[in-house]
């Protein structure tokens, strides 16, 4: 089976995401996509606005929907406690790295599965400061999608050092919309050029501080959810 990982903040997740995962499933005949709520972002500076139990309980509302979308509790703080406790460690969160993330789910695969990585191009050219960069994508195939104006030199020159190839190489690539396959070797990027959602959560914390309409940007039970629980500065609804 093709098996898709898609780690995000999601706070909250929107239609964006789903609507990536979507295109993901179709473009790779992905059997199920498991999104995983971020524990501790190893590079966003801030903490996320919502707690992991509401950025989960989102997530798992907005893929009550969709047979082959799976919320996932990977990087759930219990998990990383158990972890830290084996350890003899405190009870402090450590960041929770993509290629740990995907080395523990890869154990619950079966050998014929195959694994893609789900990511936005914005998250994606920031790819060479995670950790294990090049480690991680020989660990699985990668679904990228695109934005308009982004071109394939933009997803070339995103790569770590000892992949990205040189500048001679990808000159013609600027002209060239990111979609297709980027093959190099032991790696394989599938890139989605039809993701075009004009949402972040960031917007959507907005939308809710100011006590905007969300319209469609989010699912309705999402939206719901929010306001019952007073998050993002919205009113407690009862
Ligand atoms: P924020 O605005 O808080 O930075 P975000 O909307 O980018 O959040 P994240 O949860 O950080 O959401 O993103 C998870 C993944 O989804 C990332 O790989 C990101 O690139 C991707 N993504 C987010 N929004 C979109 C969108 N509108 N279209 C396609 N991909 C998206």
């Amino acid at each position: 089976m093709n098996i898709g990982l898609f780690g995000g903040t999601f706070d909250p997740i929107h239609r964006g995401h789903i609507a990536l995962a979507s295109a993901a499933v179709e473009r790779c005949n992905l059997s199920r996509v498991h999104f995983v709520p971020v524990g501790t972002h190893p590079l966003k500076g801030s903490q996320p606005a919502a707690s992991y139990s509401d950025r989960y309980a989102m997530v798992a509302l907005a893929t009550q929907g969709e047979k082959a979308f799976v919320p996932s509790l990977l990087e759930t703080p219990e998990a990383d406690a158990a972890k830290s406790a084996r350890k003899g460690g405190s009870s402090e969160r450590s960041p929770n790295f993509t290629i740990d993330t995907v080395r523990k789910f890869k154990q619950t695969l079966k050998k014929a599965d195959r694994l893609f990585f789900l990511v936005g191009i914005d998250a994606f050219q920031d790819i060479a400061k995670w950790k294990e960069p090049e480690a991680l994508l020989r660990e699985c195939d990668f679904i990228v999608a695109s934005r308009p104006g982004f071109s394939l030199a933009d997803v070339a020159n995103s790569l770590p050092g000892k992949l990205r190839p040189s500048a001679a190489v990808t000159k013609p690539f600027h002209r060239q919309p990111a979609k297709g396959d980027l093959v190099l070797s032991g790696v394989t990027i599938h890139l989605l050029d039809n993701v075009n959602q004009a949402v972040s959560a960031t917007a959507v914390r907005q939308a809710v501080a100011a006590k905007k309409p969300l319209g469609k940007l989010l699912d309705p039970k999402v939206e719901e959810y929010i306001k019952k629980r007073g998050l993002y500065g919205g009113k407690v609804e009862f």
